[in-house]
């Protein structure tokens, strides 16, 4: 279910024909404008926080919904346009969720995959299969200049490896096993991972909830 703004009234929006993505990733910006073109009324353009030259804003939320609020809400102020915003990480079940928030920056240096890695693997050394459970987890967030929020999460369950495979994705991509799968996150086609990834479900529930509050 998603999470709506405290008044819990249902969402009533004017159409959206233009937002902005706070993400400086341009793979990101075009699947989402594609997501949202093909479940929305029209055409929906969405600009980037490159484009529109946005600051980095200071993620001190401790939850990845508070963190994507914090970074929608910053790009609907700036721009004001309609802004989404995600957040996301790695849950490990043996370690209560973490790296959780903190996954870019697990082995101390923000966004050191390597050493995030090899952090992961040695804490999880002695840890057997049946108990290497872990999911990437992803909050997107809607926000609009008028007031109204929207948060929906997506998981992507799997195992964790003893040791790398696979040369795609990134972060810990190469420790992943999907639930149900034989290749790592790594060893997917982005493609293939970006069909059932956790962002990618988020995204889907929020461009179908965006589609029932959109009037007409
Ligand atoms: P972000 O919120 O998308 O920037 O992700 C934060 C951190 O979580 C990344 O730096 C990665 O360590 C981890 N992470 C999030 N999504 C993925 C994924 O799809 N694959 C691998 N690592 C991920």
């Amino acid at each position: 279910m998603p999470e709506q703004s405290p008044s819990g009234q249902p969402l009533s929006l004017p159409p959206l024909t233009e937002v902005v993505l706070a993400t400086r990733n341009e793979g990101k910006r075009v699947e989402l404008e594609a997501l949202l073109t093909a479940t929305l009324p029209g055409t929906v353009r969405v600009r980037s926080a490159a484009e529109l030259d946005l600051p980095d804003v200071v993620e001190d939320g401790i939850t990845f919904a508070e963190n994507a609020l914090l970074k929608a809400r910053a790009a609907a102020r700036l721009t004001g346009l309609p802004a989404l915003a995600d957040d996301s990480g790695l849950a490990v079940d043996v370690l209560g969720g973490a790296p959780g928030i903190f996954s870019a920056r697990w082995s101390g240096t923000h966004g050191d995959d390597a050493a995030n890695n090899a952090l992961l693997l040695a804490q999880l050394a002695d840890v057997r299969e049946e108990h290497r459970g872990a999911a990437f987890v992803c909050a997107a967030a809607f926000v609009h200049p008028d007031g109204s929020e929207l948060v929906c999460h997506g998981r992507f369950a799997g195992t964790l490896l003893s040791a790398p495979r696979g040369e795609n994705g990134f972060g810990y991509d190469p420790l992943f096993l999907p639930a149900g799968g034989e290749r790592t996150a790594a060893e997917l086609d982005p493609e293939e991972k970006n069909r059932v990834s956790h962002r990618a479900l988020a995204f889907r529930e929020l461009a179908a909830e965006l589609r029932r509050a959109v009037r007409g």
